[in-house]
């Protein structure tokens, strides 16, 4: 699973966004551009376009002007010429009364034919003076001739005035009655006229400039001028119609620019750089930050589906920790739980609690001899099984191996009794495993709540104490747990701690019971036996701490002390009389399932200088029975080394003669049960007789344990039976004893085989 990859969002802006950005900035730069260009163009155009209008009253304003003084100064002329130039006074009052209506007029002057001033009225200076010639540009003078002719006007160009102001003048002839009698002479300051033409409306919005022939004649040099800035119109007046006149240049005052044109268009320029900016920033900025929220939004993806596994790992794992793979049932942590919980609101008043403790009979043999995974295969349908029986609120569990734990409530204990016997039948009908068809029993032992217990542990633990008695009982059945057996698990519990201490302590011994060879009663062979002297004085018989040993797992302890003193007791006989019986000794099972029996056996014998064939291993046949294909690795392993195998306590385990010989079994030792009553049971007989000479058959020795009367000792030797062991002969005694009887003395020397 990948590490929640936070680290792999990118806090950088990308290139590409930057990219974008940048071109959403020229873009917009460039909009912003040509919309600004095109209002400043429209601007312009409009603006141009009332320069021109304004050009036009310009122009319109002076050439109205120049002909209306045009007009005046030829009414003056028609008007000397009818007078015949007599009204010398009268005209100067005219004159007069010229200037200071049209005061950009210096002077004016009445002149003859041949330009010699007749008459002189002027306001300022002029290079004229009474009764002198006038300086005529020779360039007019033909043309002034001809105006005598046609009455025509003429108009000079531009000249110096002795003030440095450029000033034209006006020859219109006087004629009487077509006699030309001279002319009007009329001097004009150009930049004067020009200023007080200038339409007052219009006064302040242009910036004029008059050229004539390369000179600015208006506005003059000294005076201030505005700039001259913008768009220009132009239009010339041609008074003299030579082809050149005044230029006129016409600009607006930047005052007429300001209010004619906006500041719009740098408005629209300036927001529009900055809209494009922001536009810019704000792209790069959604975008990185859209790039962002999508990294974002897929590391939350992955981090949610990593959670998401997370979760369904753990539970997963809690689904495991608390269940068995195998079967799916609550595994024994599972049980724990459940069990805790049932208890938490378990009322005994209302309803009865039941703990069973099911277990399989004989399991081990299904497992070993069809192999582990039939077994499971087996186990696996056990639960179905169950629940044929069971209803659904009721609970089972895998305690472990063929145990399961059912857990259910009821209104009495007949109800939960009753249903162990149910649940047992269910599995009468057999299990379709592989090819083949199983048949499996189990045993239950039952626990009440609260009287098998109060707690999850105690509640477990004793149905587990009733199971064990449901076993030993036989199985295929059922057990409670009572306080008698309570008792009795105290009691096996005391015991089992007081074996671990009297192993310590020394309390434990062995004793040697001979065994009789039939033909001529000599001893062939002595069983040793364990023998526990409690510390407080009693003796403890083996079958009661044999088989709490067993329970408790400490027989392995206890058999290995007794089989190191047996063989080192033997060893000690054989040093001391040479030639001895044989030895036999008792093994647990727990000794048999051990792998390295054989070779701790092995081992013993060569430390002890014993011939194997001299040690016989006493095999209950209910051990043999119950792992078979253990037992028969482990026998023939211990057979390998040479020793002898004996069936103890043989014909209650139901298995036969013919079965043992797939087994290495030198000898079989008769149950006593049947040794007891054989003088009085026919039944007993004939089985002993059976066993006997079977045995023979097979080539195997039989034992008769428990011969305590000549009548019974009588019997076995009329049966072939081989040995003998008894009360009769002997009871089993220590081991200085022995040594008596290995020096010859036999004490049932008086029991004569003859005899009987
Ligand atoms: P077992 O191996 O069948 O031993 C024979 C039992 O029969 C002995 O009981 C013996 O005292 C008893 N017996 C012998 N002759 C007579 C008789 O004529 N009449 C009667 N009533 N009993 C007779 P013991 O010593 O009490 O042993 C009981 C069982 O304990 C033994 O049965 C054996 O299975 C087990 N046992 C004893 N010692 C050991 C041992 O060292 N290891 C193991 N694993 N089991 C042992
Ligand atoms: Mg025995
Ligand atoms: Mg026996």
């Amino acid at each position: 699973m990948s590490q929640p990859s936070l680290q792999s969002v990118n806090h950088r802006i990308p290139r590409w966004a930057l990219l974008v950005g940048l071109l959403v900035l020229l873009t917009g730069v460039f909009a912003s551009w040509t919309l600004h260009r095109l209002q400043l163009e429209t601007e312009q155009v409009a603006v141009k376009r009332y320069l021109d209008r304004v050009s036009e009253f310009v122009r319109s304003d002076i050439l109205t002007s120049t002909m209306e003084h045009a007009q005046a100064q030829s009414r003056m002329a028609l008007r000397l010429g009818q007078n015949s130039l007599v009204d010398e006074p009268g005209w100067r009052l005219e004159a007069s009364a010229f200037q200071s209506h049209y005061p950009y007029y210096r002077g004016l002057a009445v002149v003859d034919t041949d330009f010699r001033v007749l008459w002189l009225e002027h306001n300022g200076p002029v290079e004229l003076a009474e009764n002198e010639i006038v300086v005529v540009d020779p360039l007019y003078r033909q043309r002034l001739r001809e105006a005598l002719d046609t009455g025509e006007l003429v108009v000079t160009r531009t000249a110096w005035l002795p003030d440095r102001q450029p000033g034209i003048f006006f020859f219109q002839p006087i004629l009487q009655d077509d006699q030309p009698l001279g002319y009007l002479l009329a001097v004009m300051v150009v930049p004067q006229a020009i200023d007080r033409m200038l339409p007052v409306f219009y006064r302040d919005d242009v910036v004029i400039q008059v050229v004539s022939r390369g000179m600015e004649v208006f506005p003059l040099a000294e005076t201030a001028q505005p700039p001259r800035i913008g768009p220009q119109s132009r239009f010339v007046l041609d008074a003299d119609d030579d082809g050149v006149g005044f230029e006129f240049l016409v600009h607006l005052s930047p005052t007429a620019i300001d209010q004619l044109t906006t500041p719009l268009p740098f408005f629209v320029l300036g927001m529009g750089v900055l809209l494009s900016i922001l536009l810019a920033i704000g792209g790069v900025l959604a975008i990185s930050a859209g790039r962002q929220a999508h990294v974002l939004a897929e590391a939350n993806q992955r981090l949610t589906a990593e959670v998401r596994d997370r979760e369904q790992a753990e539970r997963e794992l809690e689904y495991l920790a608390i269940h068995d793979p195998l079967t799916g049932l609550p595994n024994r942590t599972g049980i724990t739980r459940h069990l805790e919980r049932t208890l938490d609101g378990f009322d005994p008043a209302r309803a009865q609690l039941g703990v069973l403790f099911l277990d399989l009979d004989q399991f081990k043999d299904i497992n070993d001899t069809l192999g582990h995974q039939l077994g499971d295969s087996l186990l696996s349908q056990i639960p179905d099984r169950l629940m044929t029986v069971l209803r659904e609120q009721d609970f089972v569990g895998r305690h472990g191996g063929d145990e399961f734990l059912i857990v259910v409530m009821r209104d009495s204990r007949e109800q939960i009794e009753s249903l162990a016997g149910r649940l047992l039948r269910s599995l009468d009908d057999g299990f379709e495993v592989g090819d083949h068809r199983l048949f499996i029993s189990a045993s239950i032992g039952i626990a009440f709540c609260p009287e098998g217990g109060q707690t999850v542990s105690e509640l477990i633990q004793n149905a587990d104490t009733a199971l064990f008695r449901a076993k030993h009982a036989g199985r295929n059945q059922h057990a409670l747990f009572t306080r008698e057996l309570f008792g009795q698990v105290q009691h096996r519990l005391n015991l089992s701690r007081d074996i671990r201490q009297a192993l310590d302590a020394e309390e434990f011994s062995l004793v040697y019971q001979p065994i009789i060879g039939l033909e001529d009663f000599s001893l062939r062979g002595l069983e040793a036996l364990l023998r526990w002297q409690h510390r407080d004085g009693y003796a403890i018989p083996p079958s009661e701490f044999i088989r709490i040993a067993e329970e408790t797992g400490i027989i392995a302890r206890l058999s290995e002390y007794a089989m190191t003193r047996a063989l080192s007791d033997l060893a000690d006989w054989q040093k001391r009389f040479g030639e001895t019986p044989f030895l036999a000794v008792n093994i647990s099972g727990a000794q048999i399932r051990q792998v390295d029996f054989a070779e701790q056996i092995s081992v013993l014998l060569h430390q002890h200088r014993i011939d194997p064939r001299k040690l016989h291993l006493e095999i209950t046949e209910e051990v043999l029975i119950e792992n078979l294909v253990r037992n028969r690795k482990s026998l023939e392993r211990l057979n390998g080394i040479g020793v002898q195998i004996v069936v103890d306590d043989f014909g209650i385990g139901y298995s036969s003669l013919a079965y043992l010989k797939n087994f290495p079994v030198s000898v079989v030792k008769i149950d006593r049960s049947f040794v007891r009553d054989l003088t009085r049971d026919g039944e007993d007989q004939a089985i002993t007789r059976t066993i006997c000479s079977l045995a023979a058959d097979l080539g195997m020795l039989t034992v008769a344990e428990g011969v305590e009367t000549p009548e019974q000792l009588a019997l076995l030797r009329q049966y072939h039976c081989n040995f003998s062991q008894g009360f009769l002969f002997s009871r089993p005694i220590a081991a200085h004893a022995v040594e008596e009887l290995l020096s010859g003395r036999l004490p049932w020397a008086d029991l004569c085989p003859e005899s009987l």
